[in-house]
């Protein structure tokens, strides 16, 4: 299999080696299912064009995969980065794919960007970008066919303004068309730290598994943004002491724990980790490499490679970002017997909330905090706990596993719906 290659290429590839095992053109005969799992039922790609505020016009690309709709509806969020292609989105559908099977919601895998330098837009450019996305892929999107969220670069006001730009086009209301909203449009308490809260529900019960006390535990974060944010504060939570953490202007340490909250505050004033008093400046590879017992990598696909892996001294990674080790990294760190806790478990916290807010945006009855952090918490247990007991049984990584089960659902439901 290719170790290098186009992250949707890679992405294929690891899904077609996890699948081997179980031999769906044996079990399935003539229905080509590997094929039809790893390519997407449809890819929109568009040319989006934007008014300034000083009359000049910009173009962008956008896309939106829409990859696979056997289990429910496509599901997946929206990303607005420079760094943006049609490949990345594509591969990003294919793991919502997976995502959503390994923890059993009925939904399929979708993903969307715009390749834009977004935090350089002022307000009103945002807004127009956003709202002009989502009229472009009004008849495209919905709350029975495609349901986006939020991804990196964009959050509750992104989802509020599609919302209502959505509302404008189609003439309806429909808050099940998005889910990530405010909670006054729809949202569902709960899911702004969903994603962070869910990869430490799974981390801690591989804690839990191998021994380790989270108590006192030290971990380092790379990426401090949505879920990166709320995963090291629910760790401090739990007595985690957070030693060092990135994003994407700086890196800082403190081997006597940062303060998590007064983190956020500085984050969310100056908009950067640095100069965040009581620590000290690092090299952002150190982040990675830090002395600690769990690794968050919360930013970025690939930051985790191969000439990375060999140097990582964390016990237990629980990956919050979407694809960051790269395959040979992690032959790698599953040979010196570091857990990993894949993406597609570790960050799936964000969208089985965002499941419960279709729900509750479907029947109009809305959740307590505390209902939904308990269902989330049950959900992401079970997952990790199933899949846990099948790496065991077949002496296979977190992420092998967690593939295989993902995998048997989506081609049991593709076979069962007919070969047309
Ligand atoms: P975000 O935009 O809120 O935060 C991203 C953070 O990463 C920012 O702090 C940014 O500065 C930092 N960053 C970017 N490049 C970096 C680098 N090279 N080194 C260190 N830091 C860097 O985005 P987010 O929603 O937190 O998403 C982060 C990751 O989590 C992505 O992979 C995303 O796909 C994944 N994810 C997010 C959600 C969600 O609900 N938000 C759900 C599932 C998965």
């Amino acid at each position: 299999m290719p170790s290098n290659g186009s992250l949707f290429d890679r992405a294929k590839a690891l899904f077609l080696h996890y699948a081997e095992p179980l031999q769906l053109n044996k079990r399935y005969p003539d229905l080509q299912l590997a094929e039809r799992l790893t390519s997407p039922d449809k890819s929109i790609t568009m040319r989006l064009s934007l008014q300034m505020d000083d009359g000049r016009v910009e173009v962008y690309d956008a896309f939106r995969v829409q990859f696979n709709d056997d289990l429910g509806p496509y599901k997946g969020g929206l990303r607005f980065h420079p760094q943006v292609t049609f490949d990345e989105v594509k591969a990003l559908a294919l793991w919502m794919c997976v995502k959503t099977a390994v923890v059993n919601i009925p939904f399929g895998g979708a993903k969307g960007g715009v390749t834009v330098d977004y935090k350089r837009l002022s307000i009103t450019e945002k807004e127009r970008l956003t709202k002009k996305f989502a009229i472009m892929m009004a008849n495209d999107i919905g709350p029975d066919t495609d349901i986006p969220a939020p991804d990196v670069n964009t959050g509750p006001r992104e989802m509020a303004w599609m919302s209502h730009a959505w509302r404008m086009a189609r003439g309806k209301y429909e808050r099940a068309m998005v889910t990530g909203k405010p909670v006054e449009h729809g949202g569902s308490l709960g899911r702004v730290e969903a994603t962070g809260y869910g990869c430490v529900v799974t981390l801690l019960e591989a804690a839990r598994d191998n021994g380790i006390d989270p108590a006192g535990a030290t971990c380092a974060v790379q990426g401090f943004g949505n879920a990166g944010q709320y995963a090291a504060l629910e760790l401090s939570r739990h007595g985690g002491r957070l030693i060092a953490v990135s994003d994407s202007r700086a890196a800082i340490a403190n081997s006597s724990g940062l303060d998590v909250e007064a983190l956020m505050r500085h984050k969310e004033k100056t908009g950067c980790v640095a100069d965040f008093p009581g620590s000290k400046p690092i090299d952002p590879m150190e982040v990675l490499t830090a002395n600690c017992d769990f690794l968050v990598p919360a930013a970025l696909e690939d930051a985790i490679t191969k000439e990375i892996a060999p140097q990582v001294r964390a016990k237990i990674i629980a990956e919050a970002a979407n694809g960051p080790t790269t395959r040979a990294a992690m032959d790698i760190l599953f040979n010196k017997g570091v857990i990993v806790v894949p993406d597609v478990l570790a960050n799936a916290g964000g969208v089985t909330v965002s499941y419960f807010e279709w729900v509750q945006n479907r029947q109009e009855y809305f959740w307590t905090h505390q209902e939904v952090i308990e269902r989330l918490t049950k959900r992401l247990m079970d997952a990790y706990r199933r899949i846990r007991d099948r790496a065991r049984e077949e002496r296979v990584s977190l992420r092998q596993a967690a593939y295989e089960g993902a995998i048997e659902r989506i081609a049991m439901a593709a076979a069962e719906r007919g070969a047309q």
